[in-house]
């Protein structure tokens, strides 16, 4: 994860080490690291520009410890800097209502969101064995993905309301809802359709689910691999639809870290979980400092 960019950050602070103080003139060559460190990795190029200004306004414009070296102290000003264009709060799960709970998930297909209510819930059971679960489908275009869901809701052993591909999706979100209340359900979670590309029709229709089951949680889940484009969906959505958080999926693999970077300050949202890998428990909260802290190495 972050492998690149890690290398890239590593060279920043070779720029640095042995200088006395940090200068205008010795950080220059620093920044420019930063700065291409940050464009390779695909952040948009507004923020790489604000990010760079600002940690060079840090960087002159303090004093330091002086147990710390230059170079120690260049990196926590990017380190601070990194952890606040992320967001600097750990963002929880909101699961506050009247129960059910409920969570609706958005998203194009192939982000990982099916795969991620099956990994949210054992989360969620993992925090509290005696929640009750139930997870619902309105993806009327694939049956397979309503097939899919209920072999993770088998797997994760939480319950699955059954819905099929003649009815309408804001029928069946409303029908589980109605289910999840009468049966004392802690937690409903909301699986919806995705398309290729964002169209039309299919925000009209996760914009009626949402109006009509209000929920408490509208995550957005995001392949990470996408880079800016992963960003650019993410604020279609959030435009579209009031977004309480985002998730990013895939980033065990190759992502080059552009969307992780970038998301929080483009939409506003936050990122609540990272997707890590295919398996039931590839989810993790998103912590900041920590992925500041694997870009730094
Ligand atoms: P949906 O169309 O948005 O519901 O996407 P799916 O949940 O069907 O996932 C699409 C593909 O991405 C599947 O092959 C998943 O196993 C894979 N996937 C989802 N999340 C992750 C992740 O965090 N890491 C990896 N490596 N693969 C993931």
């Amino acid at each position: 994860m972050l492998d690149n960019l890690t290398k890239r950050f590593s060279k920043v602070f070779k720029d640095i080490r042995g200088q006395s103080k940090l200068s205008e003139d010795n950080i220059k060559e620093a920044l420019r690291e930063v700065r291409l460190a940050l464009l390779e990795a695909d952040v948009a190029l507004p923020i790489v520009k604000d990010f760079v200004n600002q940690v060079k306004e840090r960087a002159l414009g303090k004093e330091f410890a002086d147990t710390l070296t230059p170079d120690q102290a260049f990196f926590g000003i990017v380190n601070e800097a990194l952890i606040e264009l992320m967001g600097k709060e750990n963002s929880q799960l909101n699961l506050a209502a009247t129960p059910p709970a409920t969570i609706l998930m958005a998203g194009l297909q192939g982000a990982g969101k099916t795969t991620t209510v099956g990994k949210l819930s054992k989360f969620i059971k993992d925090q509290d064995k005696k929640k009750k679960i139930l997870l619902v489908s309105a993806d009327v275009y694939r049956p397979a993905a309503i097939e899919q869901l209920k072999l993770l809701a088998e797997q994760v052993q939480v319950d699955f309301f059954p819905s099929d591909v003649s009815q309408k999706p804001v029928e069946i979100a409303l029908a589980a809802q109605d289910y999840a209340k009468k049966h004392f359900y802690d937690i409903l979670m909301v699986d919806t359709a995705g398309r290729l590309a964002i169209d039309e029709e299919m925000m009209n229709e996760i914009k009626a689910i949402h109006a009509a089951i209000k929920p408490i949680e509208t995550l957005f889940v995001v392949d990470a691999m996408l880079g800016q484009d992963a960003v650019n969906t993410a604020q279609a959505f959030n435009e579209a639809l009031p977004l309480t958080g985002v998730i990013l999926t895939k980033m065990d693999g190759d992502a080059r870290g552009g969307a992780a970077l970038s998301v929080r300050q483009i939409t506003g949202k936050p990122i609540k979980f990272i997707g890590v890998g295919e398996k039931i428990n590839g989810l993790e909260p998103f912590h900041p400092e920590r992925i500041a802290s694997r870009i730094l190495g």
